[in-house]
């Protein structure tokens, strides 16, 4: 990377792109093409294939991602779950042991608790907010440690540092999703981690309209992750890469402006009459703000909160809204909003969704890049 690109803004524009420009063009064109004139290359892994992670379009966006991680490189997938199932089978095999934090996002959870089991790979699940029992968690066999940055939809922000130092006592191979915070936010491996996985779908593109993800960290643990993906085959097709590769340009203008205004919406919301709780770790009154202000240049642009007429009130408030849409998924310019009982975290028993914290009533909102204030007027009305 050219030692021109000291600051992420400029990373994020810059890096990995082609020099010199192709044909001279300022925005590097869609290699929509499967497959490469051979140049003797001598291993399978090196054939130019779309297949292959190797192409001109997934390379501009690994510079890129490394870049902005801090990492010596980065791999981009077809989604983030491709991202996170293909990351833990590079690094796990039968026999092995997982610790995990409580309250993943709902599909690494089913990965874990309903797809690994019959590769022989277990997890323990562990309260990240108290590493003083962790210890007990242990066997011989765990290899991973694996948490997010903030949960999914109760924005629980473990202690990270607890995390990443207990990796390092015990061997373990730190892993940290990091879509909710996005590199703007926190970068992990700065702090220790060894490797960054995201679902590229939401802050990195930015705009709803692909999947993708991403895993950034040592060459190393890169370069299997990269064999197992081309084995897997989850790789990402030319025109999401030039999607995402667009997207990414302006992701620290959108995440700075949503950390702006999802902390003027989740002060609006927590003095309104009508909300029962607000889940933002950049109001005060957080349990973790003053963790999340150590670790975090911001809290992002997702809080949820419950109503105090429930699961029915919330419906009934969702339907009335007229700027955010009613939809999962976050991290776009545009607002969402959703249950998670209903969606992110549809897959848990009800028992375990009332044990993590998640009422049937809760709301999550994903804000976007609309003015607060018209955001503020709509959420006001419906909640009249
Ligand atoms: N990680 C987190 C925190 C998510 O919220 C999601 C999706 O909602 C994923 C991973 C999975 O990403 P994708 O939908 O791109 O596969």
């Amino acid at each position: 990377m050219s030692q021109d690109y000291k600051h992420l803004e400029t990373q994020l524009v810059h890096a990995g792109e082609p020099l010199p420009r192709i044909g001279g063009a300022v925005e590097m064109p869609i290699f929509q093409s499967a497959t490469y004139e051979y140049a003797g290359e001598g291993s399978y892994d090196d054939v130019r294939y779309l297949r292959m992670n190797n192409t001109p379009s997934q390379l501009a966006l690994h510079g890129k991602l490394a870049a902005l991680e801090g990492a010596a490189d980065a791999l981009v997938t077809s989604s983030g779950m491709a991202a996170i199932s293909t990351t833990l089978l590079a690094l796990l095999r039968a026999g092995d042991h997982v610790l995990a934090q409580d309250g993943l996002y709902g599909g690494t959870h089913e990965l874990l608790r309903d797809e690994f089991p019959a590769l022989g790979i277990t997890t323990s699940s562990m309260d990240a907010n108290r590493p003083e029992s962790w210890t007990a968690l242990l066997k011989p066999s765990t290899r991973v440690i694996y948490v997010e940055t903030m949960t999914n939809p109760l924005l629980e922000v473990a202690d990270l540092d607890a995390v990443v130092a207990f990796a390092r006592a015990h061997r373990l191979i730190a892993v940290i999703d990091n879509t909710f915070a996005s590199p703007v936010n926190f970068r992990p491996l700065a702090r220790g981690f060894d490797l960054a996985v995201h679902s590229a779908s939401k802050y990195l593109n930015g705009h709803a309209d692909i999947v993708a993800g991403a895993v950034c960290g040592s060459s190393e643990h890169i370069a299997r992750i990269r064999h197992k993906l081309n084995v897997l085959g989850g790789s990402l097709d030319p025109h999401a890469a030039f999607l995402l590769k667009r997207g990414m340009k302006t992701l620290a203008l959108r995440v700075r402006y949503q950390n702006d205004s999802t902390l003027q919406i989740a002060r609006f919301l927590e003095s309104h009459a009508a909300v029962a709780r607000v889940n933002y770790p950049g109001l005060e009154s957080h349990p973790r703000h003053a963790r999340a202000a150590a670790l975090f240049a911001g809290c992002g642009g997702v809080l949820s909160f419950e109503l105090k007429g429930g699961a029915a009130a919330a419906e009934e408030f969702s339907a009335r809204l007229r700027i955010p849409a009613v939809a999962p998924s976050l991290g776009g310019v545009q607002s969402l909003i959703t249950q998670p009982a209903r969606t992110s975290h549809a897959a848990l028993p009800e028992g375990e969704r009332r044990r993590l914290g998640i009422s049937d009533g809760l709301l999550r909102l994903s804000v976007g890049i609309e003015a607060p204030a018209d955001l503020i007027a709509d959420l006001a009305r419906a909640l009249r």
